[in-house]
């Protein structure tokens, strides 16, 4: 036998491979070769060793390769809000609506400093718990998030919280139309495309946007092929704020305004009548659905998915139920969901594919991201974004790698996470900065942070 001769970078040996490719390719002792931050080759580990001699070889015996969970709606400066929302109830004092009384003034005493603080803690909880992309909705003093993903390692998409148009939104979070044009087209060139790390634009929601700034913002961003993230159907008084002041619906609003298009990246999507479903099929918009819809309204995830929307799963941060940024947590509640919302109606008990949230979470957010050239499957040709989970845990005694995986797997089952290649947790263990230290700095904080909300 001759030795081996190409030369790459890393070689993952002896794992069980779920690639999530259009053949839904499982490799049983399978190989990842990875050169340059790409996925060289997937096969079987006895032909990849005797083909590639590689610099560094990870044996992942006992473990599942699988590619890394997209976080398609995640609220970065929302991160030290966790727990905060069960506090307040338990004590009896919720205010309506949250994002007025509660999410904006947070982020509005959000110094540069803590909101970089927010990304080490965001970005370092995803990364340990498999997630290797993120699409932040937008928040104050985006660069700070921008240099702790850069930090942490992820690859992500920064934009700025965007709003022109509220009566009632502090003052450090208020801007003018002119200022949200130029501070949205300021963070895409700094942050551009090519990067792990780039920039997009957002608009906060219909209810604190013109439809002047809407229309600028659309123009620019797809003048510079980056996607606008907003929230969209997201509350029945958002349905009754466009009914009352735009006499329509707010797809049928954006449709007329001319902004309903694959750029357009809608988070939530909940309140969506069939006639809304088939305009995201129609028009390209894509769709973030989150865990939390359940609590508010009657999601029709499966429906999108099935009718060829682009739509990925997001954990819409810290802040709201569950308080976890662990994508295996929300593909979990979202199978349940789906299931509840088609299947119990029609005593259908196995409406979804078993894996088929998980696919949303990897696939599905590659898509929606506009990102499918590059991530959410294991394949030859794109970007080495790889876990490795353990499967000796507490739930581990399965019939196969697949069936643990869409059945008894966490985020504290992952030992490796690659991003570009790069191995950024390693044993568990965040390899790029100092965790410990960035929560104990996180615990000190929130204290100072929440003070102002508990006694409300
Ligand atoms: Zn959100």
């Amino acid at each position: 036998m001759s030795a081996p001769t190409q030369s790459i970078d890393t070689l993952i040996t002896h794992a069980d491979v779920i690639t999530f490719d259009d053949e839904g390719s499982l490799f049983d002792d399978g190989a990842i070769a990875i050169d340059n931050g790409s996925i060289v080759e997937i096969g079987p580990t006895a032909a990849l060793t005797a083909k590639f001699s590689a610099i560094e070889t990870v044996d992942a015996a006992g473990m599942i390769a699988m590619p890394g969970l997209i976080d398609a709606h995640l609220h970065t400066a929302q991160t030290m809000m966790r727990g905060l929302f069960p506090e307040i109830i338990h004590h009896g004092n919720l205010e309506q609506p949250m994002w007025r009384k509660y999410l904006i003034p947070f982020e509005s005493n959000l110094t540069d400093d803590d909101m970089e603080l927010s990304g080490r803690l965001a970005y370092s909880s995803l990364l340990l718990t498999g997630t290797t992309t993120f699409f932040d909705a937008g928040g104050p003093h985006p660069d700070a998030a921008a240099r702790a993903a850069v930090d942490t390692g992820i690859r992500g998409i920064i934009t700025r919280s965007t709003v022109d148009d509220s009566f009632d939104i502090p003052e450090s979070m208020r801007l003018t139309t002119d200022q949200a044009i130029e501070e949205n087209i300021g963070l895409v060139e700094r942050w551009p495309a090519g990067g792990r790390v780039t920039g997009a634009m957002a608009l906060r929601q219909i209810m604190n946007c013109s439809p002047e700034l809407i229309t600028a913002i659309h123009r620019e961003a797809t003048a510079r092929g980056v996607k606008v993230h907003t929230h969209l159907l997201e509350g029945s008084d958002e349905i009754a704020f466009s009914v009352v002041r735009y006499g329509k619906r707010p797809v049928e609003f954006l449709t007329e305004l001319e902004v309903f298009d694959s750029t357009l990246h809608c988070a939530h999507s909940v309140f969506a009548s069939p006639w809304d479903v088939a305009a995201y099929a129609r028009s390209g918009a894509s769709v973030a659905h989150c865990a939390n819809n359940y609590m508010f309204g009657v999601p029709r995830a499966l429906e999108y998915w099935r009718s060829g929307v682009a739509i990925g799963l997001g954990t819409d941060g810290a802040a709201t139920s569950p308080g976890t940024l662990d994508m295996f947590r929300i593909t979990e509640a979202v199978g349940r969901g789906q299931q509840h919302i088609y299947g119990v109606p029609v005593h259908e008990h196995f409406l979804l594919e078993p894996d088929e949230p998980l696919r949303m979470a990897t696939r599905g957010g590659a898509r929606a991201l506009n990102m499918s050239e590059k991530i959410g499957r294991l394949e030859a040709g794109l970007a080495a974004d790889i876990v490795l989970l353990r499967t000796d845990g507490p739930d581990g005694v399965a019939v196969s790698p697949l069936a643990f995986l869409v059945d008894g797997a966490t985020g504290r089952d992952v030992d490796t996470v690659f991003v570009d290649g790069r191995r950024v947790v390693e044993g568990g263990e965040l390899t790029t900065i100092d965790v410990a230290e960035t929560r104990a700095r996180g615990v000190a904080r929130q204290k100072d942070l929440v003070a102002a909300f508990q006694n409300v």
